[in-house]
C-alpha cells in the first residue's frame, strides 16, 4: 500500500497533480486541502484554517492507522499461521556494514561480550536489543520458534529478568540445535551466554534451564550427538543426576559435572580439562563427577 493509496482510505482523495493530492481538510472540513506525498506534508487553502500536518500528524486522525493498514495487506502475502517474532522495536545488537561488524549500542554490545558472546557470535546469532531487553532467537529448522529477552544486567530495571516469547516452549529444543545435532558430542550449559562462550571450543550449547525435557531428550536420541556432558550450575545436581540418567536410558552416554558457583566463574582453561576427563568417562558407573574436592 502506498502512502496515496492510505491517504485515500482514510480520508478519500478528489484529485491528484503530480505529488499534490487533494482531500477534503481534516481539520475544518474544507474541500480544498492538498498533501504533498514526496514532501509529507499537507496545507489547507482556508486562510482562516491554515492547518499544515505532517503524516503523524494525519495518522492520529484517520481511523485506519497507517501501521495497520501496512501490516494487514502483509498479512495477504504471508503464511496463515500467526509467525512468531522477536518484539519490533528491537534493533540487531551487530550488523555487518561493509564487510565490517557495527553496533548502534555500544554498552549494550560491549556488556554481552564480557558475558562472553564476542561481537561475531552477536551477530552470528542474530542478537537483538530494544534498550531494555538482550534477545536471543532461538531457531529450529531454521524457523523462530523462541526467543531469551535478558533484562539489561547493567541497568537499573523494574522488570523480570528473563522474558520468553508467548505460548512458545522453552523446552523444545537446544540452542543452535540445527548445527549441534550433527556433532559427536555435547556440554549442556543452563544459560545461553554460557552455551555461546563455550561453543566454538566444546561444543557447548544451552538446554535453557537445569532440566531436560521429554523432547530434549528425544532430540538428542535421535540425533548424531553420542556423549553428552551436563555442566549445569552449582545446586543442580540432583537435576543433573537425574537427566544422565534418562539419556543413558535412551543409550546415549552421559555424565554430568559439578562445579561450584557457574560456568562462567571459571576460565576455560580450567574448565578444559575436566570436560576432557568428563568425555572420557562418560561410562563411568557415577552419574556425577565432582570439580570442587568436597568444598561445596
Ligand atoms: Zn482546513
Amino acid at each position: 500500500m502506498t502512502l496515496e493509496d492510505w491517504l485515500n482510505v482514510s480520508f478519500g482523495v478528489t484529485s491528484k497533480n503530480g505529488y499534490e493530492v487533494t482531500f477534503p481538510c481534516p481539520e475544518c472540513g474544507h474541500e480544498r486541502f492538498s498533501f504533498n506525498t514526496q514532501l509529507k506534508v499537507g496545507h489547507c487553502f482556508r486562510p482562516s484554517c491554515g492547518y499544515a500536518p505532517t503524516i503523524k500528524m494525519l495518522n492520529v486522525r484517520s481511523r485506519t492507522q497507517i501501521g495497520v493498514v501496512i501490516n494487514s495487506e502483509a498479512q495477504h502475502y504471508k503464511k496463515p499461521a500467526p509467525k512468531l517474532e522477536i518484539p519490533s522495536e528491537a534493533k540487531p545488537l551487530v550488523e555487518l556494514v561493509d564487510g565490517q561488524l557495527m553496533t548502534k549500542f555500544e554498552r549494550a554490545s560491549s556488556e554481552v561480550c564480557k558475558r562472553g558472546v564476542s561481537y561475531e557470535n552477536q551477530y552470528r546469532f542474530k542478537f537483538q536489543f530494544d534498550g531494555q531487553r538482550v534477545y536471543i532467537p532461538v531457531y529450529s529448522n531454521g524457523e523462530l520458534i523462541n526467543f531469551v529477552g535478558r533484562a539489561a544486567w547493567w541497568k537499573e530495571l523494574d522488570i523480570p529478568r528473563y522474558k520468553y516469547a508467548t505460548g512458545a516452549s522453552t523446552r523444545a529444543t537446544l540452542f543452535n540445535w540445527d548445527e549441534m545435532k550433527s556433532k559427536e558430542h555435547i556440554v549442556l550449559v543452563e544459560n545461553t551466554f554460557n552455551g555461546i562462550w563455550l561453543m566454538d571450543e566444546f561444543n557447548a550449547t544451552s538446554n535453557f534451564g537445569s532440566d531436560l525435557s521429554k523432547d530434549q531428550i528425544n532430540l538428542i536420541h535421535l540425533s548424531g550427538v553420542k556423549r553428552v556432558v551436563i555442566l549445569w550450575d552449582e545446586g543442580a545436581e540432583k537435576l543433573a543426576r537425574r537427566a544422565v540418567t534418562r539419556l543413558r536410558e535412551k543409550a546415549v552416554q552421559a555424565i554430568a559435572l559439578k562445579i561450584q558457583g557457574q560456568p562462567d566463574n571459571h576460565t576455560i582453561d580450567a574448565l578444559r580439562p575436566w570436560l576432557q576427563f568428563a568425555l572420557e568417562n562418560v561410562r563411568d558407573r557415577n552419574t556425577i563427577i565432582d570439580t570442587t574436592g568436597g568444598q561445596s
